[in-house]
């Protein structure tokens, strides 16, 4: 359990609220004037029994430490520890004070060397007029210089960071016994995790005879280089509207993508993409675009980094550079619109290897047959297994793979108007039988169109065809997950509903003032759709009672 948890179960969240708020009881739950927004109408509702609090006039909400934080204005973990302290927990905040104070020194020293650039000539050079990067980019990636490597160990000194860069190996003896920055006389990377948080650097040097060219911070409790991606935190909020995430070699490939509009674009740090790397991407995107050298290491990353990531339910595309070109030395010769058109003629790694094995000639054609096999034999997902040996059987008139199962042949993707939890949702409807109402859900009209077919028990060939032919792999959990975020918090809509319907009842009969209409108009419209939906069925349970 996680010191949150245990913070979250062992107070009282009404207790706690009632120390800040004059809350009334209303039914099952509290409620009161909401401090975060101008509210002349109790908006803001406590929940007992689910320990959480939500206001239905500005949508603010969540749990006992939330609160706090929001209230107090300091971070959830400043939170966290003032509830401690005040009814007296004995809590353990160890591992996340520890975990906080590693990044924060990391900040504070990626800020020293984000001063030092400033005073570099040698390194500001390399990186506006050699690398060519604007100023403004160098600033958004705080991108720095670590100088002659004493004066960061003085600063850290002064700062009071030295002990935890030292246990993060950022600093190292020299055989004159004095510390020297790890990462001295090189431009110096901030790399974050998915949250934001720096957990280690990249170093690149400034001169040939400086031997590695990179080198990343050692491994530590908090960075560990064969999970990290760079340019993660930054992809994640353009996953969203680009629907694919690009896939590049170096540091510099991301920043230079990130400062022509492709933010989402990452790389691993100088190794290869590894299984840790694939599971992080699939959780985030269906799609992948390897954007690679077309030299033939540049081809052979190509397939290593294919094999990781087949083994999740990720589409692998890939698109080639003219050999010996990364994608920042790409952009630099031949601008943003060359590099856009490259990237939408990406093609399926599976039409690359069926063409190659179609052109290659008598000779080869077995060596890229079992290329093809190779490939074929990391894919985890059976539909999508048949799917890239029925095309290879198609287009090539071969079948290295004999007699094989016909099943699901054709792979078929739920509509696109249903989101990822609804589709769990209807699959869970379908295949676990659970008792529920489905007033208690958030659910577009389709999906809910498709929830009252399954529930009535329709005959499956008037459902679409779908539903039967999608991965069901993990049901149980995936179900309950979409359940938690489909459902809406009934106990606290209740009191919102039981206004509106007085309100609404007034205004019916002609005896509401001004202010009451317009207190009805702005209570309705902060309603979501499906909460809009779920106050009709009330009005016609409360008016049939
Ligand atoms: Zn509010």
């Amino acid at each position: 359990m996680s010191v949150f948890e245990e913070i979250r179960q062992r107070l009282d969240i009404v207790e706690v609220l009632s120390e800040y708020l004059h809350l009334k009881r209303v039914g099952n739950s509290y409620s009161t004037n909401c401090p975060f927004h101008p509210d002349d109408t109790p908006s803001f509702y406590v929940s007992p029994s689910r320990q959480i609090w939500k206001c239905f006039g500005c949508g603010k909400g969540g749990d006992v430490i939330k609160f706090v934080s929001e209230y107090e204005g300091i971070s959830y973990l400043e939170a966290a520890k003032l509830l401690a302290q005040r009814y007296n927990l004995d809590v353990d905040f160890g591992d996340e004070e520890k975990g906080e104070r590693f990044h924060s020194a990391l900040g504070k020293i990626a800020f020293f060397y984000g001063e030092e650039l400033k005073n570099s000539s040698i390194a500001k050079e390399f990186l506006l007029k050699v690398r060519k990067l604007p100023a403004e980019v160098v600033q958004d990636f705080n991108l720095g210089y670590a100088g002659d490597g004493f004066k960061s160990v003085e600063f850290a000194r002064r700062e009071g960071i030295f002990d935890e860069l030292l246990e993060l190996k950022h600093f190292f003896l020299t055989p004159y016994g004095r510390y020297r920055d790890f990462f001295h006389q090189r431009i110096t990377i901030p790399v974050r995790n998915i949250l934001s948080k720096i957990v280690g650097f990249g170093g690149r040097s400034l001169s040939e005879e400086q031997k590695p060219k990179y080198k990343n911070s050692l491994s530590s409790e908090i960075f560990q280089k064969d999970k990290t991606l760079f340019g993660i935190e930054r992809a994640k909020n353009y996953l969203r509207d680009r629907g694919f995430l690009i896939i590049v070699e170096g540091f510099f490939d991301v920043i230079r993508l990130h400062s022509v509009g492709l933010g989402n674009s990452v790389a691993p740090l100088g190794t290869a993409l590894t299984r840790h790397h694939a599971r992080v991407i699939s959780k985030l995107t269906s799609k992948v675009v390897l954007l690679f050298d077309g030299d033939t290491a540049g081809r052979r990353a190509v397939l290593n980094a294919s094999k990781e990531l087949l083994k999740f339910p990720v589409e692998v595309w890939v698109a080639l550079l003219p050999s010996g070109q990364d994608p920042d030395s790409f952009v630099l010769q031949n601008g943003i619109k060359a590099l856009r058109n490259l990237l939408s003629s990406a093609k399926p790694l599976k039409n690359l290897l069926i063409e190659s094995v179609k052109r290659a000639s008598p000779d080869r054609r077995e060596a890229y047959l079992r290329l093809f096999k190779e490939i074929v034999s990391e894919i985890s997902d059976p539909i999508s297994r048949e799917l890239w040996i029925k095309e290879f059987r198609d287009q090539t008139g071969l079948n290295p793979f004999g007699k094989t199962k016909t099943v699901a042949v054709r792979k078929i993707e739920p509509p696109p108007e249903l989101s990822k939890w609804e589709v769990d949702f209807l699959l869970g409807l379908l295949y676990l039988s659970p008792d529920l109402n489905l007033e208690e859900f958030k659910l577009s009209s389709k999906a809910r169109e498709l929830a009252e077919k399954i529930l009535k028990g329709e005959n499956k060939d008037r459902l679409p065809p779908w539903l039967f032919q999608i991965d069901t792999l993990g049901l149980e959990k995936r179900f309950s997950l979409a359940v938690e975020m489909l459902s809406v918090e009934k106990p606290l809509l209740e009191e919102t509903f039981k206004k509106l319907f007085h309100l609404e009842k007034k205004i019916k009969e002609g005896k509401a003032s001004s202010e009451e209409f317009n207190r009805f108009r702005k209570l309705l419209s902060a309603l979501e759709e499906g909460e809009k939906r779920l106050y009709k069925w009330y009005k016609e349970k409360v008016q049939t009672l």
